[in-house]
């Protein structure tokens, strides 16, 4: 029971702005403060994107409407990798609205509330 508990008190009182929960949170700014500097990209279309990394030369296809990159770690992890972020933060939008549904705030807080649920005494 204290295990749902704690789950649910985790993230009862995340920033107003937050709309995943705090792990994803904390990852995406991380990739934030990491990718300004290491990036450039061209648009390939309004939604996708090619990005060079200025440290390795390597380059990537970041699409945003598949929520996909050529590194993969997008579609593997449901967080947005630092080359998506590059190209997200240069739209001016939320990173944090391109995670995939299952790490928002409000999926997070529905599962434990069915958890409670289920465990109450009837
Ligand atoms: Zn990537």
């Amino acid at each position: 029971m204290s295990w749902y508990t704690e789950r649910r008190q985790i993230d009862s009182v995340a920033p107003p702005n937050q709309i995943v929960v705090s792990t994803v949170a904390k990852k995406i700014q991380e990739l934030t403060t990491w990718q300004a500097r290491h990036y450039r990209f061209l648009s390939i279309t309004d939604t996708e994107f090619e990005v060079l990394s200025l440290k390795t030369n390597a380059s990537y296809i970041v699409n945003l409407i598949r929520m996909t990159c050529t590194c993969v770690e997008w579609q593997s992890t449901g967080i947005p990798c630092s080359h998506a972020i590059a190209v997200i933060l240069f739209r001016k939008e939320n990173p944090q609205t391109y995670a995939q549904a299952f790490l928002s705030l409000d999926a997070y807080c529905k599962t434990y509330e069915i958890a409670i649920f289920l465990w109450k005494p009837t």
